[in-house]
């Protein structure tokens, strides 16, 4: 079974730490609740900023020292991809800050910093994750959720209350109880491998086959 898991806001808070130094610099007055998963979209609707104070603050904090380096983890979230390094085939999968090309040289580091056991090669620079082939998606942008071709979990945040997701998590306890509930057992998820469906085995069905006909059914 392939995972992808996204980096901001799922393995880190980035949102969070980006308004607070907003607050810190003087942009904004108090802490916000971000309503928009594009912080450049989200502020540019909500004045009293300026579209230009806007690309400033964005700028300033996205571009000073260790920004990225520096984001705090989420808890549980070392042990919970430790756990799940040793039993699926895991990747992180992140969209870098494009204006900044030295965005992915802090996220390499912040990825070796908490999971050094990862390979280089299980973290992937990608901004249209849809286009990813795997089985999970554990992520928190809209888009995202609505577009990837499989098992979708959200972790939960102010701009995503209206996107459905076959998953909605608050922590990393959650992610790990579901994939232990519904993957790890015999009777987990299986994939059709007819027309692509993902289904959950109900073990009251003597003979499992997918909504299309087929019985052709992958064990994930
Ligand atoms: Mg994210």
């Amino acid at each position: 079974m392939r995972i992808f898991v996204d980096i901001d806001d799922c393995l880190n808070d980035m949102k969070t730490t980006f308004i607070q130094r907003a607050v810190d610099l003087g942009y904004i007055k108090e802490y916000q609740e971000i309503k928009e998963w594009d912080l450049t979209k989200f502020f540019k609707s909500n004045p009293p900023l300026s579209d230009e104070k806007v690309t400033d603050m964005i700028n300033s904090i996205f571009l000073s020292d260790n920004f990225w380096l520096n984001l705090p983890l989420k808890e549980d979230a070392v042990k919970v991809v430790k756990w799940l390094n040793n039993k699926y085939e895991i990747y992180l999968a992140t969209s870098p800050w494009y204006p900044d090309p030295d965005c992915m040289k802090w996220k390499v580091q912040w990825v070796e910093k908490y999971f050094s056991f990862l390979k280089t090669n299980q973290l992937i620079f990608i901004s249209k994750k849809w286009l990813l082939k795997g089985d999970i998606i554990i992520d928190d942008k809209p888009i995202t959720i609505k577009k990837f071709d499989g098992v979708t979990i959200i972790f939960d945040q102010p701009y995503n209350q209206k996107i459905n997701a076959n998953y909605r998590v608050n922590n990393w306890k959650q992610v790990l109880k579901i994939i232990q509930k519904d993957f790890s057992k015999k009777d987990g998820y299986f994939r059709c491998l007819e027309c692509g469906r993902y289904l959950l085995y109900e073990s009251y069905i003597n003979i499992f086959r997918c909504y299309c006909g087929n019985l052709n059914l992958k064990k994930l």
